[in-house]
């Protein structure tokens, strides 16, 4: 019978020959337990036998992979403290030396006589070739033109030749392997059977069977997870009972016709977009992505007057109590004189209308945890009671006390900054029979493939484009202080203008006390009497200062009364000060893309133009790809792109995957095409037939690698 991944899930290690206790305990350090786990351990790197060169063929500044015998090794102690290690090797063609650091170790390894696998940089050495702590594999009686090097082992004290025989073993017990994915799938994309898969990727014969052992692997993982989103993307839309909302009623149409802009045709497609989720029975769960300018909080402000439309209420929940305040404050704004009726409690606002003329203003409520005690009781009985149709907070809104009467639709705005338990929680009020619709916007742009799988249980919509009347900003990296003093120059003159700037400061440490110093110490030799900005009106923000006297200065920037904000990255998300058209980022090259991205965001909101300053001289090839690409475009795809090529899928999946994570092999940098296609095959499946019943060699596969939980959330727990 055809082997299953969940039949060799169920075996431990011991099972295979030479695997008892201390082997097992061993394994079990590099997180195999399973025969399953063994077989999904795969290679990190293949030694090709047919590229090893001959010692005297090195030359030097050559990456090179050379066989050879130790003759001698041995240590001793330099600068004082670290253990270096020497070690000479030959291949019968010549002499290489070896020299390790801080690898004390590698004297009982490098015994004489012993048999290597060297990859490294070729070096010269006092007219000899030596190599510098190179990767060292211990090659054993292995034969075969292919030799694949697993990850981890040396650490654990498995040698990866022991690996090699006991993966052969499992190859040769396990026969052949059932095959769940259909094979007109198989056929389509070209993809090698699973038998051939898992041995190409473990003894392959050529480079080639790894190629094509890898695809399939690939694709596997990918459509795995697909299926996974796919499905519990249809289970949220069938599952709970929603709102059905009732859409352009009254308020959102005032609110379209009191604004002083058109909204941008790509406004106008997303609020579609949402108006129709709304309308629907059965709850949203959509991810709005937009640049940083490109207006989403109007898009949220409809999506929440819908809910009050229909006598239901919204939550807007903000990263930052900055953030929570501005929003209200922008709400407040552009509701006031907004009214409800005051003397109804559960019926339709349209029921109400001739229930008597007693109206009062629509209630927009911040609560935060800077909100005090009695202020917060007062908005907390609101909410329970229904008289609060607005609340705008930070996470704050998901503390237990907060109760609403009838929550309707919930905005969370820049998603990445929660954890998405978070998420979760708003989601389900406890008080409520109904989930209410869920909208989270993002300002940091994903590439549509890591959207695919990391967001891949929610719809997506991309407001693209931003409001007309904006001026690009114009970035110039500064590398040196003559650069810079001629900026601050620049940035005195913007300001002769009557106009406003940011100047962020370094990031030093993640800690908030060092931030604030720097903060405090540049916002010294700035203002300092001959100094930079002296004689400006120059105020601080960071996130030491007390809450009163933060408000007070952000407040003070708002209207005019300052120049020049000193900050730190408090300023990131969110704040809009259309008047300020300056931004001198300090240490540019210590904050990532997507960071720099957000900053700068904060400039080129009004009409005239705006210029923005990186500062930093970056060593790291990474840190002055960065920079480039920042002064490059001011497209936030773009730089997601960008930022996806230069770390790694890392950075996209870690806060919704980190700890359940399937893609040992995938890496949605290389690998994009393959997620599309994943994607394509998992919507096809699922929608002909959702618990996939037809597939139950799949559904077993997804119970053995992607179990659900009793929470269904099982993608969302970090
Ligand atoms: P973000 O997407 O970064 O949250 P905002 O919603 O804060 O962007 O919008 C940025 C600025 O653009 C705000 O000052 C807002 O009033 C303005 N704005 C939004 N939509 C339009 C539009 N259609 N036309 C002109 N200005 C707009
Ligand atoms: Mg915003």
């Amino acid at each position: 019978m055809a082997r299953t991944l969940s039949q060799l899930a169920g075996l431990g290690v011991t099972v295979l020959d030479g695997v008892g206790p201390a082997r097992s305990k061993a394994l079990a350090a590099m997180g195999i337990e399973s025969v399953l786990d063994l077989l999904l351990h795969y290679p990190r790197r293949y030694i090709d036998r047919t590229r090893q060169a001959p010692i005297e063929a090195l030359r030097v500044g050559d990456e090179a992979t050379v066989l050879a015998q130790v003759r001698t090794c041995s240590s001793r102690v330099v600068g004082g403290r670290r253990r270096m290690v020497t070690a000479s090797v030959t291949d019968g063609s010549g002499s290489l030396a070896l020299t390790f650091f801080n690898q004390p170790w590698r004297e009982r390894q490098l015994v004489a006589g012993t048999e290597l696998m060297l990859f490294g940089k070729v070096e010269e050495f006092r007219g000899r070739p030596q190599m510098t702590n190179p990767v060292v594999d211990l090659i054993g009686d292995r034969t075969g033109r292919i030799v694949p090097v697993y990850p981890q082992s040396e650490k654990a004290g498995v040698m990866t030749w022991e690996v090699v025989r006991m993966e052969a073993e499992v190859l040769r017990r396990a026969g052949v392997f059932a095959d769940p994915v259909p094979p007109e799938v198989l056929d389509r994309f070209d993809l090698v059977d699973r038998t051939t898969a898992f041995t190409g990727i473990h003894t392959p014969g050529s480079m080639e069977d790894v190629t094509r052992a890898r695809a399939r692997l690939v694709f596997d993982e990918l459509l795995r997870l697909q299926l996974r989103l796919v499905q519990r993307k249809r289970q949220l839309e069938s599952s709970a009972p929603g709102v059905t909302h009732r859409v352009d009623g009254p308020f959102t149409q005032r609110l379209i016709e009191g604004l002083p802009f058109t909204p941008t045709d790509a406004q106008l497609r997303v609020m579609e977009e949402i108006s129709s989720d709304l309308a629907a029975p059965c709850p949203m769960h959509r991810l709005l992505q937009g640049d940083v300018g490109s207006g989403k909080t109007l898009v949220a402000l409809v999506a929440l007057l819908t809910a009050v439309d229909g006598g239901h209420q919204g939550a807007l929940m903000a990263p930052t109590e900055v953030l929570a305040e501005q929003h209200a404050l922008t709400l407040g704004q552009l509701l006031a004189g907004f009214e409800v009726p005051d003397d109804v409690s559960d019926t339709l606002f349209a029921a109400a209308e001739d229930a008597g003329d007693a109206h009062r203003p629509l209630r927009v409520e911040l609560l935060t945890s800077r909100v005090p005690a009695a202020q917060r009781r007062r908005v907390l009985a609101g909410l329970a009671e229904g008289t609060v149709e607005l609340v705008v907070g930070t996470h704050a809104l998901l503390s237990d006390e907060v109760d609403f009467a009838d929550l309707g639709v919930v905005v969370i705005d820049e998603q990445h900054r929660f954890g998405v338990e978070q998420r979760a929680a708003l989601r389900s009020p406890s008080s409520t029979a109904t989930v209410p619709d869920v909208l989270v916007m993002t300002a940091t742009p994903i590439p549509r493939t890591a959207a695919m799988t990391v967001y891949g249980d929610l719809d997506v919509s991309v407001l693209d484009g931003k409001p007309p009347g904006r001026t690009p900003v114009l970035t110039s990296w500064t590398r040196t202080s003559a650069e810079l003093d001629a900026v601050w120059g620049e940035l005195r003159h913007e300001i002769a203008q009557g106009r406003q700037a940011y100047v962020v400061c370094p990031l030093i440490t993640e800690s908030d006390k060092l931030d604030a110093a720097s903060a405090e110490q540049t916002f010294a030799e700035l203002t300092v009497a001959g100094g930079p900005l002296a004689g400006l009106r120059v105020g601080m923000l960071h996130g030491r200062i007390p809450a009163a006297e933060r408000d007070e200065v952000m407040g003070a920037f708002r209207s005019g009364a300052i120049d020049v904000l000193v900050a730190t990255t408090v300023i990131e998300v969110g704040v809009d000060v259309p008047n300020a058209t300056a931004m001198v980022i300090l240490d540019a090259d210590r904050f990532g893309i997507a960071q720099l991205h957000q900053l700068r965001g904060r400039v080129g909101r009004g009409a005239v133009s705006s210029r923005c300053w990186l500062v930093g001289d970056p060593d790291s090839p990474d840190g002055i790809a960065r920079l480039e690409a920042l002064v490059g475009s001011e497209d936030g795809f773009a730089l997601a792109e960008v930022d996806l090529d230069l770390r790694g899928e890392g950075t996209v999946m870690g806060e919704r995957q980190k700890g359940r994570n399937d893609l040992l092999l995938a890496s949605l940098r290389r690998d994009r095409d393959w997620v599309v296609r994943a994607r394509e095959v998992a919507e096809d499946l699922v929608g002909a037939d959702p618990s996939l019943s037809a597939h139950p060699g799949l559904v077993d596969d997804l119970d053995t690698l992607l179990p659900v939980g009793d929470d269904t959330d099982f993608l969302l727990k970090g």
